[in-house]
């Protein structure tokens, strides 16, 4: 049984952000993040695991606003072969919180790692796995992961594919306010559609940045684009402004794959954690 991390959750005025953890991916190459950096970049700097690995956290978010609660990111779901990951529903529990209570569902793009948990079951019967959620994902990324053919391809047909089927699925064309304070936030790159949440309350601000980044190593070196980036140019753009952006509105930020829970600031250029455990 794989420990389910637990943190306290951020609060922004009227916003909690409570960090749920999914579980963590235990066997990243390293050279498929480091592409584009040199050994001695990047070597001194980076913790591996026996067999020369990275770890990769998967940190879902859920936001609580009044009576909202909205769920960023699913995770991988359960899967039999990896016990590892698919632990959102046990630490969505953990804080009291059960499927049924989500409202939204923000999908930041559709790889698996992000979008498995969103749906359950396969062929016929695969459904919304948030059954009174409804769904936004960025147009890019329903043009391009949505056509059947692709989606199969990838893996997606019982993932995607029944939030469309039974109309649950908002596509987002660009920024939109979800809530009160809530709005996403395209940030292209890493796939065409691929989007983070903006939160703001008074003149506190705080931005979940999805897979804008893989290693803390991408604040100080932006120009570094893991081999997972779909359009690594319009990546690195994205990363430089939205970083720049933090940095200058002092914005606490929320990631996915960085070690948990993922939050922290850009300061003097680097990632600085805040432990919040
Ligand atoms: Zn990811």
């Amino acid at each position: 049984m794989a420990t389910v991390h637990r943190a306290s959750p951020v609060r922004l005025g009227p916003l909690v952000l409570q960090p749920v953890s999914d579980g963590a991916i235990l066997q990243m190459d390293p050279a498929s993040i480091f592409k584009d950096a040199r050994p001695e970049e990047w070597q001194p700097y980076v913790t591996r695991n026996a067999q020369g690995n990275v770890e990769l956290a998967l940190t879902c978010l859920l936001v609580r606003v009044g009576d909202r609660r909205i769920l960023v990111d699913t995770g991988f779901g359960p899967r039999a072969d990896r016990p590892e990951v698919g632990l959102l529903g046990d630490s969505l529990a953990a804080v009291g919180v059960s499927a049924a209570d989500i409202d939204t569902v923000v999908i930041s793009h559709a790889h698996g790692d992000h979008i498995g948990g969103a749906a359950r079951g396969a062929g016929e019967a695969a459904s919304p796995a948030f059954p009174s959620a409804r769904y936004w994902l960025g147009r890019g990324d329903w043009d391009y992961f949505g056509q059947p053919e692709r989606a199969a391809q990838m893996g997606l047909a019982d993932k995607l594919l029944p939030l469309r089927s039974a109309e649950r699925l908002d596509l987002a064309d660009g920024e939109e306010e979800i809530a009160p304070g809530v709005r996403l936030l395209p940030l292209p790159g890493h796939t065409p559609g691929h989007m983070g949440v903006a939160f703001t309350a008074g003149q506190e601000t705080a931005v979940y940045v999805g897979d804008l980044v893989h290693h803390p190593l991408q604040i100080e070196h932006p120009d570094w684009s893991p081999v997972f980036d779909a359009l690594p140019p319009l990546s690195r753009e994205t990363r430089r402004g939205l970083i720049e952006r933090a940095r200058r509105e002092r914005s606490l930020v929320l990631s996915y794959h960085l070690p948990f829970p993922g939050v922290g600031r850009v300061d003097s250029g680097t990632w600085q954690g805040v432990a919040i455990l």
